[in-house]
């Protein structure tokens, strides 16, 4: 089956109302150039006015987290995934390893926000990978088996065919150190395996994006393994020349 490319910019902790009108302006322009579908994820209070900049758009506008609670009530400080979609937002990043490390999601959280998001018509990118120490014993594998079985046992076949999923090895994001071509490859392959283990049509349609220190230098090459069906870009999705390189490099 072939899979439509797609490249997701994750701003993490940035921006301003200014760099989002900024930025989309440019994106917009660009848009109709690029051979693959495009979202951003901007801080919660960003999304409204990214998503009215972008209508009218191919471009979808996203978030970063969402609660875990369909129910609304007594969540000081959360916000729903119906909130989000109220916003215009079409996506939402689930389960970033920031979050898994500084804010302790576990798997369990990871698969009832991963919910949480499909049951309000949004589609999660949901982020695994291993640590440098993990990989330096051997343990990608097994790290990776975990998290995609935390998913397949604990989400809805509905949610899993809404699903983007990001491979980012925790010690290539931020650093500058991108896992090589053949790294990308090699897990990405994997991962498909382990959900076609579990059902081989939805291993077949499921987008897996690779993220860490993607940058337009490298991403032709990143892009060209078999099962890498585009990118989660932090840093380089900040500015809007370098995530058009990044779009402009699917070809
Ligand atoms: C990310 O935060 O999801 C990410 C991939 O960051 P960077 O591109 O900066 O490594």
């Amino acid at each position: 089956m072939s899979r439509r490319s797609f490249i997701a910019g994750n701003w993490k902790m940035h921006g301003s109302a200014e760099h989002v009108e900024d930025f989309s302006r440019v994106l917009v322009d660009a848009a109709p150039s690029l051979n693959c579908d495009l979202a951003i994820c901007v801080p919660f209070v960003y999304v409204e006015r990214l998503a009215r900049l972008l209508e009218g758009s191919e471009i979808a506008p996203g978030a970063q987290n969402l609660s875990h609670s369909v129910e609304h009530g007594a969540h000081t400080g959360e916000i729903s995934g119906s909130m989000l979609a109220d916003c215009g937002a079409d996506y939402v990043i689930v389960g970033h390893s920031e979050r898994r490390e500084m804010h302790g999601e576990t798997d369990e959280v990871v698969v009832a926000k991963a919910e949480a998001a499909v049951a309000a018509g949004l589609r999660p990118i949901v982020c695994i990978g291993e640590s440098l120490d993990q990989r330096e014993a051997d343990k990608t594998e097994a790290v990776l088996k975990r998290q995609i079985s935390a998913l397949t046992s604990g989400c809805d076949r509905q949610t899993l065919e809404r699903m983007v999923l990001a491979y980012e090895p925790i010690w290539a994001i931020g650093t500058g150190r991108s896992a090589t071509p053949e790294q990308a490859q090699a897990v990405h392959e994997f991962v498909r395996t382990q959900f076609a283990d579990w059902d081989a049509t939805i291993a077949d349609s499921l987008p897996i994006l690779y993220g860490g220190s993607v940058k337009p230098d490298n991403a032709s090459a990143l892009f060209a393994g078999a099962d890498v069906d585009g990118a989660l870009v932090g840093g380089a999705s900040l500015k809007s020349d370098s995530f058009v390189g990044i779009a402009r490099a699917m070809g």
